[in-house]
């Protein structure tokens, strides 16, 4: 059959920062450095930058294809840096600095990494690893401070470039980006986006049931750019023209001060960063400013958390992904009959992950992979296809999806019947008790909704006679008691009898993982050996 006659316009990523320019040369880029100063750019000046940055890299010698890494907290110049080497036909590689030196190393190595930018907060870091990382040819900072005399300064490297430069051309699927997830087990794999994906996930985020982005939009992601790149806000806002600020420092007071100088009405992070920043408000009476909407993910929301924003006129969007879906994969938008539903109603729905945007579809199976239905009992392993999911991990000799597309994200969950899924466990975490289920997620939200509760994670402890029970780990909020027994008898309202953790132990703080949740790994290791009253220690799982 003939094709239809309509063009064909490739979905590549310049095609956003081209949009940006010219339709919205003069919105404001704002950056808010980690020494407190704070600097302004557009759009304009950012594709500029961008098309000097391609120069630069060409001048270099990076080929189509090859990976320009960045070791950077959020600020403009990493996202310039972004369109700079994705616009030559180069593949941005997004460092977590919160690696570990031979998680570095190995990234670094496997990527193949040609250059790398980084900002000066991570030179020791930098000059520790050059001898680990042999592809590396070009180091360039972008923040260096004055007395400087490392490597080349970001602007210095573009300073012979006049921008006048026409992006590379090539196919929609194309790489453009790389994320390394940062696996329990084994070495970190990479999450290679296509120009396509990376387009069709920023068209469905602007959307107004994902993150409802428009051109009076003030955006300030708490997440930082190497975090599944920022939940996709780069990518999304030169569609929508949003303002964007962008902050390499994550403390409650910058936040509140950025909220209400730049008239922030969009904000997204992971709870600990919410956790943080309402512990600041209570304490200090700071305001949020003109915010209306954030998005949590990453982790549950507790619905502490989101009854605490909602109390102050915010809307919650509960969302969740991974870096292998680039990553949103759903979100909880309020469904028709939301105007029908009471408070608590809508706090329960939100509690849920959220539904599926148009693009990807969600099922869970069992573990010998029948599908389970949509029916709000059956749980099962969560499963996700779609365009913005990976289908292989980079230089992976498998798919990494059945052969129906069908990726197994590791998480436990429900699907209920009006769309929502709501995530009930890592399928490493759930406490197997007696046979049965128990999900940790749910125990810790009942346990963050009691006064004094700063922050709870429920691990399995292995039991003689029931396998694993579990134990329930608290930190308190700074001065305030929590009385053991009446934390129980407040969860004994919220969960299963069964569900009851033998045990609370106060903890002073909770490990976390490089993007910020909670590590049940290493939580486990601390609590190896440990015995519940009346009971021996026993082997437990890691
Ligand atoms: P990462 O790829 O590092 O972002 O981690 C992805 C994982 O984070 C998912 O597979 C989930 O286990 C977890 N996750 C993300 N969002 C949520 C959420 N809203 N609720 C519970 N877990 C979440």
């Amino acid at each position: 059959m003939a094709l239809g006659a309509m063009q064909h316009w490739l979905l590549r990523v310049t095609s956003l920062i081209d949009h940006a320019e010219r339709e919205h040369p003069t919105r404001e880029i704002v950056s808010a450095w980690a020494d407190g100063s704070v600097t302004r750019t557009n759009w304009q000046e950012v594709a500029r930058n961008a098309r000097r940055m391609a120069q630069a890299l060409e001048a270099g010698g990076v080929g189509r294809g090859e990976r320009v890494a960045t070791l950077a907290m959020n600020h403009a110049r990493h996202l310039t840096a972004w369109y700079g080497a994705c616009g030559m036909g180069g593949v941005v590689h997004t460092i977590n600095p919160r690696l570990f030196p031979d998680q570095l190393t190995y990234i670094v190595n496997h990527a193949e990494d040609r250059v790398l930018l980084y900002d000066a907060l991570f030179a020791p870091l930098v000059e520790k690893m050059k001898p680990h990382w042999p592809t590396i040819e070009t180091y360039a900072c972008f923040d260096p401070p004055a007395g400087w005399s490392g490597d080349v300064a970001f602007e210095e490297w573009l300073a012979p470039f006049d921008g006048d430069y026409r992006w590379a051309e090539g196919d929609e699927r194309d790489p453009c980006g790389l994320c390394y997830t940062s696996g329990t087990t084994g070495n970190p794999k990479g999450v290679l986006y296509e120009h396509r994906s990376t387009i069709l996930h920023a068209m469905a985020e602007v959307s107004p049931d994902v993150m409802g982005l428009s051109a009076r939009s003030v955006a300030l992601p708490i997440v930082p750019m190497f975090h599944a790149n920022a939940w996709g806000l780069p990518w999304a806002a030169p569609i929508a023209g949003c303002k964007l600020v962008l902050s390499a420092d994550y403390r409650p007071e910058r936040m509140c001060a950025l909220f209400r100088d730049e008239g922030v009405t969009h904000s997204a992070g992971v709870p600990t960063v919410w956790i943080e920043m309402i512990a600041f408000i209570e304490r200090t009476g700071a305001d949020l400013g003109p915010l209306e909407q954030v998005v949590i993910g990453g982790s549950a929301a507790p619905r502490a958390m989101i009854e605490w924003l909602r109390a102050r006129g915010i809307a919650v969007g509960h969302a969740w992904g991974m870096t292998e879906t680039s990553p949103i994969g759903t979100i909880g938008a309020p469904p028709a009959n939301w105007g029908e539903m009471d408070e608590a109603a809508q706090v329960a729905f939100i509690s849920r992950q959220g539904r599926v945007p148009f693009g990807v579809e969600l099922r869970i199976v069992d573990d010998e992979g029948r599908v389970l239905p949509r029916d709000g009992e059956a749980s099962g392993r969560l499963q996700i296809r779609g365009p913005w999911v990976v289908q292989r991990y980079f230089k992976a000799e498998e798919d990494a999806v059945d052969a129906d597309g069908w990726f197994d994200t590791g998480d436990v969950a429900i699907l209920h019947p009006d769309g929502t899924m709501q995530i009930t466990d890592r399928s490493k975490d759930v406490i197997k008790s007696g046979g049965e289920w128990i999900s940790s997620i749910e125990l810790e939200n009942a346990a963050l909704g009691f006064p004094g509760v700063l922050e709870a994670a429920a691990i399995g402890i292995a039991h003689p006679k029931w396998d694993e029970r579990p134990l329930l780990c608290v930190v308190r909020k700074p001065g305030a008691e929590v009385c053991p027994d009446a934390l129980r008898a407040h969860l004994a309202g919220q969960v299963a009898k069964w569900w009851l953790p033998d045990a609370i132990e106060f903890v002073d703080d909770l490990p976390h993982t490089a993007t910020g949740k909670i590590s049940k790994k290493q939580l486990r290791e601390r609590f190896t050996g440990y015995a519940f009253a009346g009971t021996e220690a026993m082997t437990g799982r890691d």
